[in-house]
């Protein structure tokens, strides 16, 4: 999922990371490796349109679990891959990490679930498991770098991952979560990258009952982030630029809701956000919104991958112990968690079911803030 160059500490650490890391130094026997041809929905190139194809899905090893995917939702980093937004796209690209399925096949060594089982996967299917961030269940901060559900090194077969736009995926069972039994499958389907990638920093940076936290961009990471801070308690804002969805939030959760392009409502929350939830997933300004950090509050990046514009104003940050951070996904224990979470607070996304053939139109959609607020492709609809 991230090229090379991006895995952390890789510049200092590369001969010894290009070395002795199993996920740059592949070992691969593919005429070893028994394969299946299964459907999926993916692309070529950047300016082409998604379309069906036939991707390699391995047979399961001894810790494998096979997954016929029931529903697979669509996340926002699923188009600024098919597009290449980020420059690092390896095509063909099948997209989705928000996946839920039942278990058609486990390995010899399973223990995890069995047979008939519901599953979810989300973004992440390998890590080395043994590095400092491994082992502090931080998967997502692999030192040698995470094999994303799709885009990543595929060990197994070489090659790209594929994701979750198919009918079939088969993962190492560290990866697979369990779906608690009373929540919708379609609905759950975003919990595992919208509904994580908004718990890690509520949980993080220690959202309990009262913090004041604020959430910027309602949607699909924007309306999990309000379900789930309100879980835990807090005082939860949205910041949109749209007022159209101010009923939805509030109807979602949210005890207030400031329409970002009026200085007016924007002055009336200066210094009160302990925590700030960024989910807006293209370049913008983020200076109006550190005004609104209380003494010490953190303004979360979780949208935006690249460098500021206009530049970040140190000085409110420096006179109110003010941070601006990132946060990426989360790991396989912290996931359970939030789903465990979801299972006893009775929390899902919002969705709208889809069929894969619509996927494009879903695209565009997407662009407008036209969703309200995860599409979630019925994957029965590849059969
Ligand atoms: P989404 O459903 O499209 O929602 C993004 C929201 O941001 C929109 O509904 C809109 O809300 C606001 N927005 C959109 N364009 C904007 C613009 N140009 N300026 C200001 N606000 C804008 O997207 P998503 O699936 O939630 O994903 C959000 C971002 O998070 C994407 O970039 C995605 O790649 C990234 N992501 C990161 C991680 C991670 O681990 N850090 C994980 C998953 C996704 P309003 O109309 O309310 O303003
Ligand atoms: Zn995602």
């Amino acid at each position: 999922m991230w090229p090379i160059a991006l895995v952390p500490g890789f510049e200092k650490n590369k001969t010894k990371l290009l070395n002795e890391s199993s996920t740059f130094k592949i070992k691969i026997n593919k005429t070893a490796m028994k394969t299946t041809n299964v459907k999926a929905f993916g692309t070529n190139a950047a300016d082409a349109p998604l379309n069906e194809m036939t991707i390699d899905r391995r047979d399961v090893t001894a810790k494998d679990i096979e997954i016929e995917i029931l529903y697979c939702g669509v996340c926002h980093s699923d188009l600024h891959t098919a597009r290449n937004d980020w420059g690092w796209t390896v095509y063909p690209s099948v997209p989705g990490h928000e996946i839920v399925g039942r278990v058609t096949k486990v390995g010899s060594e399973v223990t995890k679930l069995k047979v008939g089982d519901i599953a979810g996967v989300g973004c992440l299917v390998d890590s080395c498991q043994t590095c400092e961030s491994c082992k502090q269940d931080l998967e997502q901060y692999c030192l040698t770098g995470w094999t994303g559900t799709y885009g990543g090194v595929d060990k197994h077969l070489g090659g790209s991952t594929f994701g979750g736009y198919s009918q079939k995926i088969v993962v190492d069972e560290h990866f697979v979560l369990k779906v608690p039994a009373n929540l919708d499958l379609a609905a759950v389907a975003p919990l595992l990258c919208a509904g994580i990638t908004s718990w890690s920093p509520l949980r993080h940076w220690n959202v309990t009952k009262g913090s004041k936290v604020a959430v910027v961009g309602l949607g699909g990471l924007g309306h999990m982030a309000i379900k789930l801070a309100k879980g835990l308690g807090a005082e939860v804002t949205l910041f949109s630029r749209t007022p159209d969805k101010e009923k939805d939030a509030l109807d979602l959760g949210a005890d207030a809701v400031i329409i970002s392009t009026d200085d007016n409502q924007m002055q009336s929350v200066g210094g009160k956000f302990d925590l700030i939830i960024d989910t807006v997933p293209y370049i913008h300004d983020v200076n109006p919104y550190v005004a609104t950090l209380n003494i010490s509050g953190t303004l979360v990046l979780v949208g935006y991958l690249g460098g500021l514009e206009p530049f970040l104003n140190t000085v409110p940050m420096i006179l109110g112990r003010k941070s601006i951070a990132g946060s990426l996904i989360g790991g396989i224990a912290e996931t359970q968690e939030m789903l465990d979470f979801c299972g006893e607070h009775n929390i899902v996304s919002e969705i709208e079911i889809i069929k894969m053939q619509d996927i494009n139109e879903a695209y565009e959609r997407m662009l407008k803030s036209d969703v309200k607020y995860r599409f979630v492709i019925d994957m029965a609809s590849l059969k």
